[in-house]
């Protein structure tokens, strides 16, 4: 096999990997730049298209798939099945363009076949639902593709059971190192369970409602969150977006709209979207424990809401901020983005204090050892690390490469 890595030697998003065997290409991951544009057509990795015979997407986050939409519609696309249901669940919210996803499904330890490639998935313990590791054969060469990973989610005996039972004989692993910039060697991060926690105490010691910001499609999260509602007796508050999202998982035991504990609140400038986009069947699908402002505003401290921009002028008019309390809880970045002035300048408006709890959606130094170790591979390649330098003293058997460099496994 001829390998390049168009994007993601030295930079964490937009990865895109390509692998030509006997004339043969495919492409896994078609990612948006973490800072790109995805109307900027000049991002798109130049690959063959005559000769590619498939995409693989290893997991829904923009920087992974986002630049599918510039994809000849002919052209396969593999992914897990909830993984594009929940992006097209997520598009007509968010007004991105609906990328091509017809292909097979991606199910852990189902192998498909495209072409001369044998693909193999493994389900992975990651922040965003549906997220695989890949194992990719052909002409008796095997590379192995980490995909983005954690330990310390939800799913985490996923990564246990893949280290105690790794794949044999790799020739290279393609390996994240996400947390190589951001933490020291020897630090761990705190497990979605110790989250749980925090988030019980900051629910019992806030008087007013609680807001929580977190990813709607960090499904992890949403299920830590609402655990801690239930055990402080809160309820948590959705909007249809989320409900949808929740929905799209297919999953009978994440949280649903229709759950006890569970609530709707369609903010006024979702109702006019639902109006004009004529979403009369979903919003009814939901509506099971819909609630609406005046009994909020009665008693906030009985509510958690799963915060979006969206929710701030619906709060302020129904008076539900007294004593009130915000909890960030997504990637620190974010927060020093300029659109989030917005957001600190309404906090301090209404004097709400801002907490932050939260925990990586990518594996540790330490765990990342602990993978690398028991693949064992005859080359292990940076990818999706914004410090592919550290990886020489932290692991065996580097080989650096270059984004558009081609070499041979
Ligand atoms: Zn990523
Ligand atoms: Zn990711």
């Amino acid at each position: 096999m001829n390998v390049r890595i168009h994007r993601g030697t030295q930079q964490i998003g937009g990865t895109c990997i390509e692998i030509e065997n006997d004339g043969e290409r495919i492409a896994i991951d078609y990612g948006l730049p973490l800072d790109g544009n995805a109307a900027d057509k000049s991002l798109v990795p130049s690959i063959d298209k005559e000769s590619l015979i498939g995409v693989v997407i290893s997991h829904p986050h923009i920087d992974h798939y986002g630049l599918l939409h510039y994809l000849p519609g002919d052209i396969p696309v593999a992914m897990g099945a909830a993984g594009k249901n929940l992006i097209r669940t997520a598009v007509p919210f968010t007004g991105q363009a609906l990328p091509p996803l017809s292909g097979p499904n991606l199910e852990h330890m189902q192998p498909i076949q495209l072409g001369s490639f044998r693909i193999t998935p493994y389900l992975m313990d990651h922040s965003a639902f549906d997220a695989y590791s890949l194992l990719i054969e052909a002409n008796g060469k095997r590379i192995f593709y980490s995909g983005d990973f954690r330990a310390h989610g939800r799913k985490s005996s996923l990564f246990e059971k893949l280290i105690q039972n790794p794949p044999e004989n790799v020739d290279a692993l393609l390996m994240e190192g996400s947390s190589l910039s951001r933490l020291d060697d020897e630090v761990t991060f705190p497990t979605e369970q110790e989250l749980e926690n925090q988030f019980m105490s900051s629910f019992n010691t806030t008087y007013g409602l609680v807001m929580v910001h977190a990813s709607t499609q960090n499904i992890d999260r949403i299920v830590s969150i609402y655990r801690a509602c239930k055990r402080t007796g809160r309820t948590l508050l959705i909007d249809l977006y989320a409900a949808a999202i929740l929905e799209s998982t297919g999953n009978h035991s994440i949280p649903q709209s229709s759950w006890p504990g569970m609530a709707l609140y369609v903010p006024e400038c979702q109702r006019r979207l639902i109006k004009r986009n004529g979403w009369f069947d979903l919003l009814e699908r939901h509506s099971k424990n819909r609630i609406y402002l005046n009994k909020i505003s009665k008693a906030p401290s009985q509510y958690v809401a799963l915060f979006r921009p969206l929710l701030t002028a619906d709060m302020e008019k129904a008076d539900c901020l007294c004593g009130a309390g915000f909890v960030y809880s997504q990637w620190e970045g974010y927060l020093k983005e300029s659109a989030y002035c917005q957001i600190a300048a309404w906090l301090k408006k209404h004097d709400i204090p801002l907490t932050r709890i939260h925990t990586s959606g990518h594996a540790s130094p330490v765990d990342l050892k602990r993978f690398s170790s028991a693949i064992s591979p005859k080359s292990l390649v940076p990818i999706h690390s914004f410090a592919p330098e550290k990886y020489e003293a932290l692991f065996s058997n580097v080989l650096y490469k270059n984004d558009a460099e081609w070499w041979r496994v």
